[in-house]
């Protein structure tokens, strides 16, 4: 093996990190000596989602920019990664590679092949943290093992030693030439359908220094009031730092320092915990991305409903809360989380329609799409997860509606067919006088659908389902044929 020389290049693998401050591959990297900045675009791991896609294809434009205004081309490869890197390897005469570390199951098994694929060539490899507060595998019980809760679990990473400051972008970064890449359009990672990314581009600014502004506005604006605006859809209350934290244009641990300086926000704080806990239940629990945890649900009786399913996905429920999340979500790639609690339970509880279907429609359409947070927190809606809400409590979404969209503002943004109706019908049009509706324009089963079920039914017949499940033997329940 070569010994490292101080000319010798570093390849800086970049992957969900896509930033240049907090990036401590990348510091160790420049501290070295000249850095190759390569991204590969990997076909033979798990295909991301159509709105992930965009927001990748935003972030590493970004990226790219900041790179070249610091005289550092940034290489693009699509293709099989371990090939990849000895091209570049063999490119360069680079003798060292670095990259953050992945948690997702499969991407974690590839990088330790290639790490030991390249160690064989000789070549030196580091993986650094970056994606999550604290690693998975260091916050423990009393007793050495995982936590299934999480309260015990958020206890224990506040007593734990906090995460370290964020590294600033290194002043001494300097680049390789002549390196071969493919361009950005190449990668082919913005969908097709004209209409989908307009809607996207219109919601989001997906790069560092956007995600820094919006860090700044939301600590500035809103963080005093988060405790309570936090579950207001119809209020601009949280941070929407999740699409920025999932393909890495901000880090966890910036996030923590910047809330700490402006005098801490616990709820804050705990809620960013939410997503380290879903990574500790991910990254540990075998087959927890497609079983449910509780092994009682192994036999729920879910109903194959393909067109419960479509009028779900497309906001044609006749829920408003319900149809307005779907609608965000398809028009902004992004659903406020009360909403998503509200939506991911009518799918599960109202519909009976299994957990899954509704985990891959939101991987498919979230900018924030993230196989922690969305796995974990489809499984705790629906009641199988390892912290999960109990099933037999089942959100009413005609009350949840008018809780936390009082005067209805959100449900009229998101279904302009509602916007004149009197805030004391917009959660449920049905039960409008008609000559309420006249006045609004509204025509039940013309402009806006009749509900697709009836929620006090719907609930019986998921309580019913959900006493099947857990007992041992026998077929699934009248009830649950109610509405088919
Ligand atoms: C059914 C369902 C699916 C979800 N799928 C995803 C997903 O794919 N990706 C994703 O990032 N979040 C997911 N969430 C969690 C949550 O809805 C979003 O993180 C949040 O709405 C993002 O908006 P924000 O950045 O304004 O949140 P804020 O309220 O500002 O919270 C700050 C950060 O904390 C983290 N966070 C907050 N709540 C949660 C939570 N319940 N679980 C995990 N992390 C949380 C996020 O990283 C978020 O950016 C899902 C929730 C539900 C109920």
């Amino acid at each position: 093996m070569k010994p490292p020389s101080f000319d010798t290049p570093s390849i800086v693998w970049f992957s969900n990190d896509l930033r240049l401050g907090d990036h401590r591959a990348l510091t160790r990297a420049a501290a070295r000596g000249p850095v190759v900045p390569l991204y590969i675009h990997d076909d033979s791991t798990p295909p991301m989602g159509g709105a992930a896609a965009w927001a990748l294809h935003q972030a590493l434009h970004a990226l790219g920019a900041d790179l070249a205004a610091r005289g550092l081309p940034l290489v693009l490869r699509r293709g099989k990664a371990l090939d990849i890197l000895r091209d570049v390897i063999a490119a360069t005469g680079a003798r060292h590679v670095t990259w953050s570390r992945r948690y997702e199951p499969a991407v974690a098994a590839r990088d330790a092949d290639i790490a030991s694929a390249l160690r064989e060539d000789g070549i030196e490899t580091s993986t650094h943290s970056g994606f999550l507060l604290f690693e998975p595998e260091s916050i423990r019980t009393g007793a050495g093992t995982m936590f299934k809760v999480y309260t015990p679990f958020s206890r224990a990473c506040f007593a734990a030693p906090p995460p370290e400051r964020p590294l600033p972008v290194p002043q001494n970064l300097r680049g390789v030439d002549g390196v071969k890449g493919d361009t950005l359009d190449a990668l082919k990672l913005v969908p097709r359908t004209a209409q989908w990314p307009r809607g996207l581009a219109q919601a989001w600014d997906i790069g560092e220094a956007a995600a820094q502004d919006r860090l700044r506005d939301f600590t500035a604006r809103a963080l005093t009031g988060y405790t309570t605006d936090r579950d207001r859809p119809d209020i601009d209350g949280t941070s929407r730092l999740s699409p920025h934290l999932h393909i890495g244009t901000i880090s966890p641990r910036q996030i923590w320092h910047a809330i700490m300086r402006h005098g801490g926000g616990e709820k804050y704080l705990q809620e960013i915990l939410w997503r380290d806990f879903s990574w500790h239940l991910l990254t540990q629990i075998p087959d927890f991305i497609t079983e449910p945890l509780q092994k009682s649900f192994a036999r729920f009786p879910w109903r194959d409903d393909p067109a419960g399913l479509r009028a779900w996905q497309q906001g044609m429920t006749g829920y408003p809360i319900v149809d307005a999340g779907m609608r965000q979500l398809w028009q902004t790639g992004w659903m406020h989380n009360r909403v998503r609690m509200i939506a991911a339970s009518f799918l599960v509880k109202d519909l009976l329609i299994d957990w899954r279907q509704g985990a891959a429609w939101f991987a498919d359409t979230l900018v924030d799409a993230d196989l922690g947070s969305n796995t974990a927190s489809w499984q705790w809606v629906a009641g199988c997860g390892a912290d999960a809400a109990p099933y037999f409590r089942i959100f009413n979404p005609t009350l949840q509606g008018a809780k936390f969209d009082p005067r209805g503002d959100y449900v009229r943004r998101f279904i302009p067919e509602l916007a004149r109706l009197d805030a004391r019908y917009i959660h449920e049009p049905w039960k409008a006088p008609a000559d309420m509706l006249a006045r609004a324009g509204v025509q039940m089963g013309k402009t806006y659908p009749f509900p697709v079920l009836d929620h006090a039914h719907a609930r019986q017949r998921a309580l019913a389902a959900l006493k099947f499940s857990k007992s041992e033997a026998g077929q699934p329940p009248e009830s649950a044929d109610l509405f088919d």
